[in-house]
């Protein structure tokens, strides 16, 4: 909708827009963000998206007006909100911001409850099980109920609302004597145990690995709602699918699968929710950067994590390399026309994982991440600033990694075809560096240009790791030979041994010494 003001707004200026709307909840649907959904207790009403609000215009684009159409999510302004929410009276809220009037909506059992909570780090029932709809978990009357919520510096406002919920809850602090941040979990009974194991747990290890990695959490609370949205973000509220099997019971992997889920939607708080990129545009600035952070934090969640069920690790990302109708990360989110979840996640996410570990290092990687983290906390970047901030903070050109990683759609292959050695005597004249002079030929058979890092095995089973930057291409993008001094002769060169590039064939990066060998000159 457009709406033209009666005179232009000045820099700085105001304008006051009153609007009448109303919204159908919408019942079911697998594409639906807010929705309602009937368990044994109620219904779970989670209510998102729901209200007219400005679009953004920037010194970029103008008005984004991009409309939305489910893969391009929000690209949103900044503002406050001061919210009341009128209920039935045996209903419980959680919302973005902060509870206003706990002492009209919450018995005085619940506010002791949630004071206990708080001054601990461990989770405390708020409404207990058996608790659930019953007169002795609402406080005195029987009409409608208003919960008033205000939430400040946020880009969204999202909140549930059910009768059926348990609601657990604890306190998190970056220090023992920082500020509490309060976590929040809300589910129906047939979530439990799974959510009153899991959740709130998940958040705060949430809180610890991106505030480590990012920034600290600058909110007052963090919400995780059970209901029939399988995962979505909103500003400190997370709506998470998954419950346990009728018979109450859980596996490892339903365990790994709500933490995950948990980690990636609270995780959302810093990238898009603060970090406030353009996801009608830009899917991998959100997910791809959050998919990079829910790697590191689902590790510290569990050491033991399975690498199959993660996305981040250089090997899962190699079917997706070899797609040939994969299209550029940089591609507006709503024309990726398949894969969505391999070219907005994993791939992305993979590329930063690539950095940090191989291309960079976490030490200069973390600092340069942090700096672009944190300064452009509550703005709105491009990805060009995601770039430069990342090259500049790095110390180091990456112009080659973000066009071959984010602009094509190249994969790596990169492949040992020659080894040659011969008499150091001969070939220069003395024995004083090595008894032999040894050339391995590395080819780069694919588009990728990316670090060149090899694993030499010598003929007494010695090993020995060469690391060489992605320069080593810069004059010959094709091949590049290594020669090296050494008294060991080479039995076996193999390329990128760890596995950490994608490389999408192995079959090549082995050159074991033999029949194919002769001497140089
Ligand atoms: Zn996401």
């Amino acid at each position: 909708m457009r709406v033209n003001l009666d005179a232009p707004l000045p820099t700085g200026g105001k304008a006051v827009v009153d609007i009448d709307w109303s919204f159908v909840v919408p019942e079911g649907g697998n594409n639906n963000r807010g929705v309602r959904e009937q368990v044994k207790d109620g219904w779970i009403y989670e209510i998102a998206q729901w209200f007219p609000r400005a679009a953004v215009y920037d010194d970029v684009t103008g008005w984004q007006n991009d409309p939305f159409l489910g893969q391009g999510e929000f690209y949103l302004n900044f503002g406050n909100y001061d919210v009341s929410i009128t209920v039935p009276h045996d209903h419980i809220v959680r919302s973005s911001g902060t509870l206003r009037n706990p002492l009209q909506v919450l018995t005085p059992t619940q506010r002791t409850r949630l004071a206990t909570a708080m001054a601990g780090d461990t989770s405390v029932f708020i409404v207990r099980p058996n608790e659930v709809a019953t007169t002795g978990a609402r406080p005195a009357g029987t009409g409608p109920l208003t919960w008033r919520f205000t939430a400040e510096n946020v880009r969204d406002f999202a909140w549930a609302s059910s009768k059926t919920f348990v609601w657990d809850a604890a306190g998190f602090r970056y220090t023992p004597v920082g500020r509490t941040i309060e976590l929040h979990s809300v589910y129906p009974r047939e979530a439990m145990p799974l959510w009153s194991d899991i959740s709130t747990k998940a958040i705060a290890q949430t809180m610890r690995s991106y505030g480590r990695m990012a920034f600290e959490y600058p909110y007052p609370q963090a919400s995780n709602v059970n209901g029939q949205v399988g995962g979505m973000e909103y500003p400190m509220i997370a709506f998470c699918g998954g419950r346990p099997g009728a018979d109450g019971t859980y596996s490892k992997n339903q365990e790994y699968a709500l933490a995950a889920v948990t980690i990636h939607e609270v995780g959302h708080n810093w990238f898009p929710m603060i970090v406030a990129t353009d996801e009608r545009k830009w899917t991998w600035m959100d997910e791809g950067v959050n998919t990079f952070l829910e790697y590191y934090s689902s590790l510290d969640y569990d050491k033991n994590w399975p690498a199959a069920r993660l996305r981040g690790p250089a090997p899962n990302i190699v079917d997706y390399m070899k797609d040939a109708d994969q299209v550029p990360l940089m591609t507006e989110s709503d024309f990726v026309h398949r894969q969505f979840g391999n070219n907005g996640y994993s791939k992305p996410a993979t590329g930063l994982v690539m950095l940090r570990e191989k291309v960079l290092g976490p030490e200069r990687f973390d600092l340069a991440f942090q700096e672009y983290a944190r300064k452009w906390m509550f703005k709105h970047p491009q990805p060009a600033d995601f770039f430069r901030t990342l090259a500049s903070g790095a110390g180091e050109r990456l112009d080659y990694f973000w066009r071959g990683w984010f602009y094509s759609t190249y994969s790596n292959d990169q492949a040992i075809t020659k080894v040659e050695s011969q008499d150091a005597q001969t070939y220069a004249g003395t024995t004083k560096r090595g008894k032999f002079y040894h050339r391995v030929t590395a080819e780069n058979k694919g588009g990728l240009v990316l670090p060149l890092e090899l694993e030499i095995e010598y003929a007494d089973g010695t090993k020995e790791r060469v690391k060489m930057p992605a320069e080593v291409w810069r004059n010959n993008e094709k091949a590049h030979d290594y020669g090296f001094f050494s008294d060991k002769e080479i039995a076996k060169v193999t390329a990128d041994p760890d596995q950490g590039y994608a490389d999408v064939d192995r079959t090549n990066n082995t050159f074991t010494k033999g029949a194919t060998t002769r001497p140089i000159g």
